[in-house]
């Protein structure tokens, strides 16, 4: 398949382009976009064969169900149905990084809801998205533009990487402004089942209600159940095996001494200003500003794999505000593998096999699998 890329600004989109681009969503075909939060794989949400293609392209287990894009809160109350003390806040809420799990209607394809009978929802804060659902008049089912397991696409140079040849479209509107996914809230049961770019403590305020995170949400434990599909499956894995740092920044340089070989580092300038010289560093902003690390993890795991590195070590964040979806994104692409003293760290090395991780795929998979459950 021959893919076409459109490159389309964000702030002033051509209308042009944004109708062949909806033509291909109203036909049934594929189009990957910008939204504020990540790139999105997206196709016609009423339609159970297009739904199929997007597990299809992007190697989805089929039980993983679909966020499904709505224009405006008509569109999304034709979808789902939303309990009548949380309307208003929700439409004060979106557009946003929020996506809401409520009833759905039967107008769904199970394909879509994972064979659940709940949906989610969102209405993204991005132009282009907005007038790609609005020009096709449809509702938009899009997953994080990514192939299952691996880091989700923030631009659309990723985004290329991963589908071309495989999708009808490619929007390229530039770097995503936030970089990690939308937090999902479960309006049934007021729990968050994935953090993410919305803060805790806003559902908290906008609600008058402290929502529930489970372990899963934390991405400390991996849930088992499939209402919290997603959780259960390793994901935002780069191929190079990845460890997580949980002690004091102060501790990182000393429990990094002593490991021979290419390793690479992924984290905070301020550390990466410490580790420079001793192995390669790949920075991913300011620990002052989260926001920028937000921005920048998923490119920052996507370049560790260019790298090359034997392995890598990556560092923790502060779970305030954004931090909770940030750590769930870096615990789950560690594989829940960390350390603390230079011992540990060792340990999990030795596990290693000796050569490169250049190549992709299982063989990644086999040395991740190979190194967790040491510690
Ligand atoms: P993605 O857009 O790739 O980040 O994936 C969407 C995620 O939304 C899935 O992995 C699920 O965790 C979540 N999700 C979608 N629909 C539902 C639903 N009906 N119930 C619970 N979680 C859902
Ligand atoms: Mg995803």
């Amino acid at each position: 398949m021959k893919t076409r890329i459109l490159k389309i600004d964000r702030h002033n989109p051509d209308k042009g382009k944004m109708r062949a681009a909806a033509s291909v969503i109203r036909r049934g075909g594929i189009v990957v976009f910008p939204t504020e939060t990540v790139y999105g794989i997206g196709t016609n949400a009423l339609s159970a064969e297009a739904a199929r293609k997007i597990y299809k392209v992007k190697g989805r287990p089929s039980d993983n169900p679909l966020i499904v894009h709505a224009s405006d809160m008509k569109m999304a109350s034709k979808i789902g149905i939303f309990p009548k003390r949380y309307y208003k806040i929700v439409e004060s809420l979106w557009p946003g990084p929020i996506t809401f799990v409520v009833k759905a209607r039967k107008t769904v394809p199970l394909e879509v809801t994972g064979g659940l009978k709940t949906v989610a929802l969102r209405i993204p804060e991005h132009r282009v998205a907005l007038e790609l659902i609005r020009e096709s008049g449809v509702p938009i089912a899009a997953p994080s533009a990514n192939i299952s397991k691996k880091p989700s696409a923030t631009n659309a140079g990723h985004a290329m990487a991963y589908f071309s040849g495989k999708v009808d479209v490619i929007i390229d509107s530039g770097a995503a402004s936030i970089g990690i996914e939308s937090t999902i809230l479960n309006l049934g049961t007021f729990t968050i089942l994935r953090p993410g770019a919305f803060p805790a403590e806003r559902i908290a305020a906008a609600f008058g209600r402290k929502p529930i995170i489970g372990v899963a949400a934390s991405g400390i434990a991996d849930a088992d159940r499939a209402s919290a599909p997603g959780m259960k499956y390793r994901h935002y894995s780069p191929d190079t095996p990845l460890f997580l740092y949980t002690g004091a920044p102060s501790g990182l340089a000393g429990s990094m001494a002593g490991i021979k070989g290419s390793i690479a580092f992924v984290g905070s300038d301020e550390s990466c200003r410490i580790l420079r010289g001793r192995c390669r560093t790949i920075r991913l902003g300011s620990r002052k500003r989260p926001g920028e690390i937000a921005r920048n993890l998923f490119d920052g795991l996507i370049k560790l794999d260019a790298v090359g590195a034997r392995f890598a070590v990556i560092e923790s964040f502060s779970e305030k505000g954004i931090g909770l979806g940030i750590m769930n994104r870096i615990r789950k692409a560690a594989n829940h593998t960390q350390f603390s003293t230079a011992a540990q760290l060792k340990k999990l090395a030795a596990r290693l096999p000796e050569a490169g991780v250049r190549t992709a795929g299982r063989k990644g998979q086999e040395r991740r699998d190979a190194a967790s459950g040491m510690l």
